[in-house]
């Protein structure tokens, strides 16, 4: 394992942020890593592709790139496999790969930036579909002792963006590999409108899992600012959920409040809506700001620092709390 002193993250997060790593290496095998962790004594930092996090700061631990590679059908069933894929392996590439094996569960997940390995972390989502809708089970090796260990899906404590590896094994552990139950006979999710409307557009009837994920693609191109223009993390916070009774209260006030009830019986708001009635849409400070399409989106402008960056989130939040008392929480993981 090659360790790299003092290496530069700006390649290597989607805000393009120039934080440094004090030492850096590119894993590309679960066993280097399990051997190496045996004598390991230094503090570990994981790294995926980078596109949820906002540097802060130099990075003084050592940065292990994950760069496992490998997808592989490990079970056919009569209408399902079973497919393992490498944490390190591109997630957008493997939505392609089983596309081209006509394998359906993930189109909807197209372009999403990052791993294969991070993606059970915030438990990825778009368009009506969540990773823990096709996820099977993982494999993590534990950063303290360099043990493997499998995690199955009711181990991982699947909610909203949200998993057991953001809460308590959160720097514990790197995820080695990730098995996906994906179909053979897919049942196509087209309950977004958005997708609805290019499907018509386009005068597809029958849409196969390629239409979706192409329509998909459309739709995120259109909407999000990509990172190699424009260095930004995606949406970054998470969408509220509030009480009923708070949502009663708030409505009040505010007649137009965008909203959507959940099974739960909380009530979920776009945060990109509460950021755009606080003005924030478009509206740009020094380096940084709320991107002029989708006020959800930090963006920065060339030359920010992710303390500018968590700054102007900081600005946000203040005013989302004051003129709705909701406290928007960060999706993207601060650094
Ligand atoms: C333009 C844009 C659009 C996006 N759209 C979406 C979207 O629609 N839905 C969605 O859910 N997310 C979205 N995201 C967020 C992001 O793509 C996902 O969270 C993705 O899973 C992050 O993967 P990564 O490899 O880049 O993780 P990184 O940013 O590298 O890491 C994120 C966190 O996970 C840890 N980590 C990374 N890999 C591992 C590993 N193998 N083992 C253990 N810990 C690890 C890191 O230490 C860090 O704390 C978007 C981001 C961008 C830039």
């Amino acid at each position: 394992m090659k360790i790299l002193k003092d290496h530069s993250l700006q390649a290597y997060n989607t805000f393009g942020l120039d934080a440094k790593a004090k030492q850096f290496a590119a894993i590309k095998s679960a066993r280097t890593i399990s051997t190496f962790l045996k004598g390991n004594k230094e503090a570990l930092f994981i790294l995926g592709g980078g596109s949820n996090m906002l540097l802060t700061n130099n990075i003084e631990a050592l940065v292990l790139k994950n760069e496992i590679k490998g997808i592989e059908i490990i079970r056919e069933f009569k209408n399902q496999v079973h497919v393992a894929v490498g944490g390190g392996e591109n997630w957008h590439q493997f939505v392609l790969w089983a596309i081209r094996k006509k394998l359906g569960g993930i189109e909807n997940l197209s372009l999403i930036p990052g791993t294969v390995g991070a993606s059970p972390i915030q438990n990825i989502g778009a368009y009506g579909v969540e990773l823990k809708d096709v996820f099977v089970k993982l494999e993590a090796i534990d950063l303290s002792t360099g043990k493997k260990k499998v995690y199955f899906k009711n181990d991982c404590q699947f909610g909203y963006r949200d998993s057991i590896f953001k809460k308590k094994l959160k720097g514990k552990v790197l995820i080695s590999k990730v098995v996906f139950r994906l179909s053979k006979n897919p049942k196509i999710n087209v309950s977004y409108g958005a997708i609805q409307s290019i499907l018509k557009e386009k005068k597809i009837k029958k849409p196969s899992i390629k239409n979706v994920s192409d329509a998909v693609i459309q739709i995120r191109s259109s909407k999000l600012p990509d990172p190699k223009v424009l260095g930004n993390a995606g949406s970054f916070f998470k969408n509220p959920e509030i009480s009923k009774r708070k949502f009663k209260n708030l409505q009040q006030q505010f007649p137009n409040i965008v909203f959507y009830d959940l099974p739960s019986g909380k009530v979920k708001i776009p945060a990109g809506w509460l950021i755009e009635q606080c003005g924030w849409k478009g509206k740009k400070i020094g380096n940084t700001g709320s991107h002029a399409q989708q006020a959800l989106v930090i963006v920065n402008y060339g030359n920010a620092t992710g303390s500018e960056i968590k700054a102007h989130a900081e600005r946000v939040i203040e005013s989302v709390k004051n003129k709705f008392n909701i406290a928007l929480t960060p999706e993207v993981n601060i650094i």
